[in-house]
């Protein structure tokens, strides 16, 4: 790829903080709009603030390749629900032809998966993370307020015949919810190669009493797996903080996302941007730091390196969450999850 004649004072090396800790990971958010609305996240359905303006493709290409530039080599297209966007083919078709990045991951609620994963596919994308709250439609229903069960699974099957290799499914498991479907989620892995991923609910601006009445420590379901055989896997370098278990009887694995587990932000490999164009440093903790204004024209990739690496510096070593401190995420849908 060309490089601008100005980068060649740049400080080209990969992104780090004080910490030590390395990004070669970007979640990049296309939009907040999502036609679903789970409890835990919009339960009101998606309402806009104004007329937001999302980032246009144009944009995204600045963005993707500044990221490129210096050691982002997976980015995660995210949302709102990113599928929703018109112009979500020749999005993945940016990320995918950008020569630094080389995975292209998205994550969805596969509502239109069964029409369009060929498609994704053929323009470069090669992971995707679907999120399946439940395996009863019925509770499906009543966690995503969308009667889409059965599309969603058709999506898993047609994006498996797209050649999608390992698709992952999150679900966050809610107490007095879905917390009765574990036995049912293992049932489908035990045959299918799944990777099954528990994310706990983490506390946004929904407020405590969503929390208090829904939240399942992601330990508990640890120690469970661990009484049934599941046995940990070492981290690989994409791994972040998810920890990964396998079972010598089953054909699927499960990881753990357990954002209230000690060190859970030591292995922190990922930064992420806001459909608006607002880098965030952490899901939790900051306002998100403008870029737009040097997304507009390649000549200003420089410039905009420049400012990622010093924001990097003032990356704070953990989240406050634990101290009930959600910092600006009024939900997931706004920065990407
Ligand atoms: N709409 C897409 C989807 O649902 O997969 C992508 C965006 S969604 C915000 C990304 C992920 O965040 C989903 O897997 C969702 O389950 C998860 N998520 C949203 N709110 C959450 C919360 N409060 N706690 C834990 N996970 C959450
Ligand atoms: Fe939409 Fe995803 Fe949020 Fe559900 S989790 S409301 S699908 S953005």
């Amino acid at each position: 790829m060309r490089l601008p004649p100005t980068l060649g004072k740049v400080n080209m090396s990969q992104l780090q903080d004080s910490f030590g800790r390395r990004f070669h990971y970007l979640r990049m958010s296309v939009t907040d709009v999502c036609n679903f609305k789970c409890t835990y996240c919009l339960p009101d359905g998606y309402k806009p603030d104004g007329k937001p303006k999302f980032l246009a493709l144009n944009e995204i290409e600045n963005l993707v390749a500044a990221f490129g530039e210096v050691g982002t080599q997976k980015i995660r297209i995210t949302g709102g629900e990113p599928t929703l966007r018109k112009d979500f083919t020749d999005i993945v078709r940016i990320v995918a032809d950008n020569d630094n990045i080389n995975t292209v991951a998205m994550t969805t609620n596969g509502y239109r998966l069964e029409k369009h994963a060929k498609e994704w596919y053929d323009a470069g994308l090669r992971r995707i993370n679907v999120s399946v709250d439940s395996l009863d439609p019925k509770m499906f229903y009543q966690i995503t307020g969308e009667n889409k069960f059965d599309e969603v699974m058709r999506g898993i099957d047609a994006a498996l015949d797209a050649g999608f290799e390992r698709i992952k499914i999150n679900a966050v498991l809610l107490k007095g919810l879905n917390d009765k479907d574990l036995p049912r989620f293992l049932h489908w892995i035990k045959s299918t190669p799944i990777d099954l991923r528990f994310i706990e609910l983490m506390e946004t601006g929904l407020g405590h009493d969503y929390f208090n009445a829904h939240h399942l420590a992601g330990l508990d379901i640890k120690l469970k797996l661990e009484s049934e055989g599941w046995l940990y896997d070492l981290p690989s370098v994409d791994d972040g903080p998810a920890q990964n278990f396998s079972h010598p009887d089953y054909q699927g694995r499960i990881g753990l996302i357990m954002p209230y587990a000690k060190n859970f932000c030591a292995s922190c490999n990922r930064l992420r941007v806001s459909a608006k164009g607002k880098l965030h440093l952490c899901l939790f903790t900051e306002n998100g730091l403008d870029l737009r204004d040097l997304l507009q024209h390649e000549s200003q990739r420089a410039e905009l390196i420049e400012r990622l690496h010093s924001q990097l510096a003032q990356k704070e070593e953990t989240h406050y969450l634990h101290q009930g401190i959600t910092g600006v995420t009024k939900h997931l849908a706004s920065i990407g999850g």
